[in-house]
C-alpha cells in the first residue's frame, strides 16, 4: 500500500522559470477523490498569469538559449528529463493517484512508461528533415523547411494528467516548440511537481509554464490569446468545441483529443474468455473514466447469453477499495460532478427502457471509505438510439446490444457521433481486416483493448477529434513547413508573369 500525503500542501504556480503564486494570490483546493477531502491548495491563475506565461513562452521561443540550441541537445534535455521521471516515478504515481483516484498499479504503470515518449520524441528532435526540391524552373534552387508551430497552449484532463501531457509536451519540445500548460482543475499538482524535474533536466526559463485554474477563466485567457500560435487539447467534447470556434477566430493551430462512445464487437467464433477480460478491462478498468472506454458492447446472438452470464460473472469479483491499494480493481471517481453525471445516466437509461443486470448504483461497501465509489454497471437489451448508447458516461457504465451478422455489427459500432475507438474479438482472420477496415475510429484493436504505445498515433475520427498524438506524425502536428526559394540566375525575367 502506497502512502498519501497528510495535511494541505499549498502549490505555486511556474512561469518564466519562477516558482511563485498567482497575480490574485487566491487558491483552490484539489481533492482526494477517495477521502473526498481536500489536500493541497492550488493557485488560482487568471489573465494575468496567462499573459505573464505566455510572454515566457513566446521570449524563450524567439531568443536565447532555447531558440539557438541545436536539435541534438534539445533531444538530449528530453532524454534527461525521462530518466529523471523514471527516478521519481513512484512519487509521481502516487501523486497522480490522490489526486485522481486513479489506481496506483496502473498510475506506476503509466507514469513508469512516460519516459518513452521523451526518449522517443527527444530522438526525433535532430531528424526534422526538409527536402531539395527538383524544382522545374532553371537557374532555382528551392528547399523545404519545417520550423516549430511556435507557442503551445496545452490543456489536459483529470483522467491521466501527466501521459496526456507527455503526449503534447515530449512532441513539441522536438520540435522546438514552447508550452504553457493548463491543467485540469482537479488534477493540478503531478504537472506542477513534473516542472522540479524540467529545472533540474536544465531546461532554460520560459520553455514549459505552467498556469493552473478552471476552463472558464484561465483556460478560456490561453485559448483566446494572441501570443499562443497553436492549441493542444485534450478533454470534453463541448469544450472542444467551444475552443475550435476560438481558434478558428485567429487561426491558431489546433489538436483536439475528444471523447468517445468506442464498440467491442464480439464475434460468434471469438475466444469468450478472452474476450470477457477484454471487455472488463475497456469498461471497468480505470473505472470507465478513459475516453477510450469500450462503453458499447456489441455481441453476437449466437452467444449472447452465454457471454453475459460469465461477463457479469467476472465483473462482479472486482475488488473496489481504496486505490493506493495495489490489490485494488475498481477505484473511486475521480470527481463529484462526474459521480453524479454517472448515477444520473444511469436513471435515464432505466427510465428508457433498458435493463441493469448488474450494479446500477453508488457502491456502499465499507472498502470504499468516503470515496465517490459507483457499482460496475452493466444494461442489457440495449437500443443503440437510447441515450446511454449515445452519450459519453465516462464512467463504468456498460450497454450490451445484440447483432446477428457482421455487417449489422459494423453499421451499429459506426452509428455514433464519436469514432475514438474500437475492440474486435474473432478468430477469423479476414473478419479481423475487414472489421478494421469497415470500422471508422482512430484506434481498431483485435483481440485486445486499452493498448497505447509511444510509436503509435492515436486520434479519433468525427466528433472524437482532430490530429494526432503519439508516433512519427505527431511531431508534425508542431511543425510548419516553410518553402524557400533561391535563383541563382543573371536576370530577372518578365516581372509580370507568374514564374
Ligand atoms: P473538460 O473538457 O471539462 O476539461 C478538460 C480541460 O479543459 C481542463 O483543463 C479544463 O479546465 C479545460 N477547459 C474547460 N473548458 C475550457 C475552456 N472554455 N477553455 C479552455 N479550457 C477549458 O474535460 P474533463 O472532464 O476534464 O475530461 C474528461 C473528458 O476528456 C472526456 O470527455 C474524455 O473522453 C476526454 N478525454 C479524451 C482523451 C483523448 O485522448 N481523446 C483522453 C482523456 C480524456
Amino acid at each position: 500500500m502506497m502512502e498519501r500525503r497528510t495535511g494541505t500542501t499549498t502549490f505555486d504556480c511556474f512561469i518564466g522559470g519562477k516558482w511563485g503564486p498567482s497575480e490574485s494570490g487566491e487558491y483552490f483546493e484539489t481533492t482526494d477523490p477517495f477521502m473526498a477531502a481536500p489536500w493541497a491548495l492550488i493557485p488560482k491563475c487568471d489573465a494575468r498569469d496567462v499573459d505573464k506565461a505566455v510572454g515566457a513562452a513566446r521570449q524563450a521561443l524567439e531568443y536565447g538559449e532555447w531558440a539557438n540550441m541545436h536539435p541534438s541537445a534539445r533531444g538530449l534535455l528530453l532524454r534527461r528529463l525521462g530518466d529523471l521521471i523514471m527516478r521519481d516515478a513512484d512519487h509521481l504515481a502516487a501523486v497522480e493517484v490522490q489526486d485522481n483516484g486513479k489506481l496506483y498499479a496502473e498510475m506506476r504503470g503509466q507514469v513508469g512508461y512516460i519516459p518513452q515518449w521523451l526518449y522517443y520524441f527527444g530522438g526525433l528532435a535532430d531528424k526534422i528533415e526538409g527536402a531539395v526540391l527538383p524544382i522545374d524552373k532553371p537557374d532555382m534552387f528551392s528547399y523545404t523547411r519545417h520550423e516549430p508551430v511556435g507557442v503551445v497552449a496545452a490543456i489536459t484532463p483529470w483522467n491521466s494528467p501527466l501521459l496526456l501531457t507527455m503526449w503534447k509536451l515530449a512532441p513539441a519540445l522536438a520540435a522546438g516548440c514552447t508550452l504553457v500548460l493548463k491543467p485540469s482543475e482537479f488534477t493540478s499538482v503531478s504537472t506542477l511537481e513534473l516542472m522540479r524535474l524540467f529545472e533540474e533536466a536544465g531546461f532554460p526559463a520560459g520553455v514549459v509554464n505552467v498556469v493552473t485554474g478552471f476552463g472558464q477563466d484561465v483556460g478560456e485567457a490561453l485559448t483566446t490569446h494572441p501570443g499562443v500560435d497553436k492549441i493542444a487539447f485534450t478533454g470534453g467534447e463541448s469544450s472542444g468545441r467551444h475552443i475550435a470556434h476560438s481558434a478558428a477566430d485567429s487561426f491558431k493551430r489546433l489538436t483536439l483529443e475528444l471523447g468517445g462512445k468506442s464498440a467491442q464487437l464480439v464475434f460468434s467464433d471469438a475466444e469468450i474468455d478472452n474476450a470477457v477480460r477484454g471487455v472488463v478491462s475497456g469498461i471497468f478498468a480505470a473505472t470507465g473514466q478513459t475516453c477510450i472506454a469500450g462503453s458499447r458492447l456489441l455481441v453476437h446472438d449466437a452467444i449472447h447469453d452465454e457471454f453475459l452470464e460469465k461477463f457479469v460473472a467476472l465483473a462482479q469479483t472486482a475488488r473496489m477499495g481504496d486505490p493506493m491499494n495495489t490489490e485494488t480493481e475498481v477505484g473511486p471517481v475521480t470527481t463529484r460532478p462526474q459521480f453524479d453525471k454517472i448515477l444520473s445516466c444511469i436513471e435515464s437509461a432505466r427510465a428508457e427502457g433498458a435493463e441493469c443486470v448488474l450494479g446500477g448504483k453508488a457502491a456502499n461497501r465499507p472498502e470504499c471509505g468516503s470515496g465517490w465509489f459507483v457499482e460496475p454497471t452493466v444494461f442489457a437489451n440495449v437500443k443503440n438510439d437510447m441515450t446511454i448508447a449515445q452519450q459519453e458516461v465516462f464512467g463504468p457504465v456498460l450497454s450490451v446490444i445484440r447483432f446477428s451478422d457482421d455487417e449489422e455489427a459494423y453499421r451499429i459500432a459506426n452509428d455514433t457521433a464519436y469514432g475514438l475507438a474500437a475492440g474486435v474479438w474473432t478468430k477469423d482472420h479476414k473478419r479481423m481486416f475487414t472489421a478494421a477496415r469497415k470500422i471508422r475510429a482512430g484506434s481498431v484493436w483485435t483481440n485486445c483493448y486499452r493498448a497505447v504505445s509511444y510509436m503509435a498515433p492515436f486520434g479519433g475520427f468525427k466528433a472524437s477529434g482532430i490530429g494526432r498524438e503519439s508516433g512519427q506524425e505527431a511531431i508534425r502536428e508542431y511543425l510548419e513547413t516553410k518553402c524557400v526559394w533561391i535563383d541563382y540566375g543573371d536576370e530577372q525575367p518578365n516581372p509580370f508573369v507568374l514564374r
